[in-house]
């Protein structure tokens, strides 16, 4: 009995030092082992997937807190790609990205190129020069900066400010 306890004992402190040492280990050589792990990402789209898919599955928990650290750290970016889905739902042609997105804003000064109101007065928004449902695309080169107001009046009317 005392023998098995032992044994038992001693597999579980054998246990606990694997994993003292893992974290230990992983402290110390954080960035190596991210750099790695990119690097293995990049190389294995697919495999990475599986991998993320299955952790999200048995996570749900923790999906949802990383979720809500991004929203609360990226709360513009969050709201664009929100938009990005629907327009892609929509069958819209074409894409921009954020980071296009970003750089038409700083290229017109962050002012509404309507009313010619600042942020964070206004809200800029991305107007499409041509609407989608006239036929108009949501490549960066149709897409226009104007504050929530100007766009609503603008609404389905072909204008480039
Ligand atoms: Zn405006």
């Amino acid at each position: 009995m005392s023998t098995i306890v032992k044994g038992l004992d001693r597999k579980s402190e054998r246990d606990n030092n694997v994993l003292m040492y893992n974290k230990e280990y992983y402290q110390k050589n954080k960035e190596k082992l991210y750099k790695r792990h990119k690097e293995w990402r990049i190389k294995n789209p697919d495999k990475y997937r599986e991998q993320r898919k299955r952790w999200k599955r048995k996570n749900p928990d923790k999906v949802k807190k990383q979720q809500n650290r991004y929203i609360k750290k990226y709360p513009e970016k969050v709201r664009f790609l929100v938009r990005k889905n629907k327009r892609r739902r929509d069958n819209a042609e074409g894409s921009h990205t954020f980071g296009e997105w970003e750089l038409l804003k700083k290229q017109c000064g962050n002012i509404c190129l309507c009313c010619g109101k600042k942020e964070p007065e206004i809200k800029l928004t991305e107007d499409h020069i041509i609407p989608l449902d006239k036929g108009g695309s949501d490549y960066i080169e149709n897409i226009q900066v104007l504050c929530h107001n100007c766009n609503s009046k603008k609404h389905t009317k072909i204008i480039k400010y």
